[in-house]
């Protein structure tokens, strides 16, 4: 047996986790909940005095923004859609004897406007172009959102349905750069006042395809996106708990993101793996809470 499979088989008799018979889709315990309320409001109070705008938004997203994203160019391996059975009655009772033999059924749904939400900062881009220019101060959203990628997988660390909370940036090159660079010292400080060691490394987005190995290069070369690893499941490969990604203008010319003068808005994205955080934390301090350090404890629930 290997690493991961025993780490998740601890989760899950331990009842942190709770096994749906899907690998990636899992219940969360109370206590395992708990850690993560703590974590968010240690975020908080890191982030707090910054003045971000809170949005929350479900965890799915209006469809025509996600295919204007361009998500299916580079991810159409992790995309989720939402179809539904739209027919008549005649339909229905087809779908039923389909059902009934064992056939795939699924094959008559049909899409609906809805996508599963891939990164908790979609949604915002379309809402604040909405709004016409940025004030002179740019802006900032604090967003929190469970999303999906597909990619099942024995790891608990990389689940199919997870929850971000981000920090997005919106501003001149400089104000957003500087964002990323402040929120990368802090996630260091973060990681470090609940006992995790942590490194920070350049890192890139699983671009599909052969295409998608040019744009995987160039966002490394260009260091546009970095991922604060902790060990979780591998002490060789460590887990990204945290990435911080700055996308230079690309975002803001898609939706038409301008600044009050105009100029066209750099944007960058701050976001945490809260279950990766949370399962960083019970792997490195043990599965039951009230074992963990004092100063962990204290950091977490004062
Ligand atoms: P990885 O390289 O491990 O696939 P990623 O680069 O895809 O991570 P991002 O797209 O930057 O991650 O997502 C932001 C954060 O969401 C990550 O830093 C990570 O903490 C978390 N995350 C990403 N994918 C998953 C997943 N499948 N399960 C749990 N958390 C995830
Ligand atoms: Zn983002
Ligand atoms: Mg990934």
């Amino acid at each position: 047996m290997d690493m991961q499979t025993s780490f998740l088989d601890r989760l899950f008799e331990s009842g942190l986790l709770i096994d749906t018979g899907i690998d990636g889709l899992y219940g969360r315990s109370g206590q395992f909940e708990d850690v993560i309320a703590a974590f968010e409001r240690l975020i908080d109070t890191f982030g707090g005095a910054d003045g971000a705008e809170a949005m929350r938004f479900p965890p799915g997203m209006n469809r025509a923004f996600f295919e204007k994203s361009g998500y299916m160019k580079s991810f159409p391996q992790l995309a989720g859609t939402v179809h539904s059975f739209c027919g008549s009655e005649l339909d229905h009772v087809s779908l039923l004897q389909c059902m009934e033999v064992g056939e795939d059924w699924t094959k008559g749904q049909e899409a609906t406007d809805i996508v599963l939400t891939p990164a908790a900062c979609y949604p915002l881009y379309p809402t604040i172009a909405k709004r016409g220019n940025l004030p002179e101060t740019g802006g900032l959203f604090d967003l929190q959102s469970y999303c999906f990628r597909h990619e099942p997988s024995k790891d608990p660390a990389r689940q199919q349905l997870f929850r971000m909370r981000e920090y997005v940036c919106m501003g001149t090159e400089l104000h957003v750069t500087d964002f990323r660079q402040r929120w990368m010292d802090r996630g260091v400080e973060m990681m470090k006042t609940v006992g995790l060691e942590v490194t920070i490394d350049v890192a890139n987005d699983p671009f599909f395809g052969r295409a998608g190995k040019m744009l995987a290069n160039n966002q490394r070369d260009q260091n546009l996106k970095f991922e604060l690893l902790i060990p979780i499941t591998s002490a060789a490969n460590p887990t990204a708990c945290m990435s911080f990604n700055y996308h230079q203008d690309a975002f803001g010319t898609k939706w038409g993101l301008n600044l009050e003068d105009g100029s066209v808005a750099h944007t960058a994205c701050v976001g945490f793996g809260l279950e990766r955080i949370a399962l960083a934390l019970f792997h490195h301090h043990g599965l039951d809470v009230k074992h963990w350090p004092a100063s962990v404890r204290k950091a977490l629930w004062g």
